[in-house]
């Protein structure tokens, strides 16, 4: 029986836990619909929740984590699938309780795996990942809720994974794009992805008020708190910003004027449990419409065994861009 290579998440008697790379059998994975040799994973801020033990994310350990998986099939079990189909697989119980792109394969079941597009390689789909698709996921959300062309759009965490790739993409759709970061170092990444303006995020941060001067025509917020309640607070009368994260808390402390005074909307993004078919649709305008040629820099790409230290980094809000897993 074939053997693979994985990084492996223990729990430790005394409460702490460990991360190992180790040499796994086929046979130790689930018994799913379709088997997949895993060419490329991502790492995102889940990820880093579940190597770190966070069992809001993985119940039980030891676990491989890794939310994202782009690879080829070698074996399935439906006739949806054949051996060598190209496939992408994000979400669902991927890297929570079920072994995920972390390691050099996965089983899982039919109705996860999605088709590769045909404009797009089996890297770019990883360089997007969980953080593009989502990404994505708002931007389209936004526009199917009316969004202004040309009309000014804030990001909120705009140097992480799920912020720059919005940027990249409202920069490409032609509206103009406002990031709001803590990194102001960052000023020539975030450009270089078409962000017309930046701004500190604690700038916009406004606490007292419940209404704020009308400055948004939309909101891609990542970072939840404060930051998110300031940019409700600022949007223009009935327009929207959607809401996927909690980088900065997940608290949101305001007021129902915005709602009930602007009639602005707050839209819930969840990339995880979404229908397959509305995945096959994001993935097909991620191949198309907003395929972005990401400037230098803007992945990295790493093995196995370099991607622990990634994972302390990321919780630490230190990671900008994107950060791709390359197994051999
Ligand atoms: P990253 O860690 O790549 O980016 C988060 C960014 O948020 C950081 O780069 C930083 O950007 C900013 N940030 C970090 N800490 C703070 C803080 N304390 N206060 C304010 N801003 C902060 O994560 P992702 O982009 O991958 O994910 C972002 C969020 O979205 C996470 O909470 C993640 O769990 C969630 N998510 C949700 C999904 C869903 O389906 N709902 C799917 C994917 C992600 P900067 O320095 O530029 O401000």
């Amino acid at each position: 029986m074939e053997k693979f290579r994985a990084l492996v998440v223990y729990e430790n008697e005394d409460g702490t836990f460990e991360r190992k790379i180790e040499e796994k059998q086929i046979s130790d994975l689930p018994d799913n619909d379709v088997l997949i040799r895993v060419y490329y994973s991502s790492l995102n801020y889940k990820d880093a929740l579940s190597a770190t033990g966070n069992k809001g994310v993985t119940r039980n350990y030891p676990h491989t984590p890794g939310i994202d998986a782009a690879g080829i099939v070698v074996k399935s079990k439906t006739n949806d699938f054949k051996e060598g189909d190209e496939v992408i697989v994000i979400g669902y119980d991927l890297g929570m309780n079920t072994p995920g792109g972390f390691g050099e394969y996965i089983s899982v079941p039919a109705n996860w795996v999605v088709k590769k597009p045909e404009n797009l390689t089996l890297k770019q789909a990883m360089i997007y990942g969980t953080a593009g698709f989502t990404a994505a996921m708002s931007v389209d959300k936004l526009q199917k809720f009316g969004l202004k062309d040309g009309g000014k759009v804030l990001v909120t965490g705009a140097t992480g994974g799920v912020g720059s790739i919005a940027v990249a993409i409202l920069a490409k759709e032609g509206y103009q794009v406002v990031a709001a970061t803590g990194k102001i170092d960052q000023t020539e990444f975030l450009k270089s992805l078409g962000a017309n303006e930046i701004v500190n995020r604690n700038d916009i941060i406004d606490e007292k008020k419940a209404l704020l001067r009308e400055t948004w025509d939309g909101v891609v917020d990542t970072v939840g708190g404060s930051i998110l309640a300031s940019a409700i607070k600022a949007l223009k009368y009935g327009c929207s910003a959607t809401t996927c994260g909690l980088a900065q808390s997940p608290k949101l402390d305001i007021t129902v004027f915005p709602f009930i005074l602007r009639g602005v909307n707050l839209l819930g993004i969840d990339s995880v449990e979404c229908d397959i078919e509305f995945k096959k649709y994001i993935w097909d305008k991620i191949a198309n419409d907003w395929n972005i040629d990401f400037p230098d820099g803007f992945y990295e790409e790493v093995t196995l065994d370099q991607i622990n230290e990634k994972i302390d980094l990321i919780l630490q809000g230190k990671i900008k861009g994107r950060v791709i897993l390359h197994h051999n």
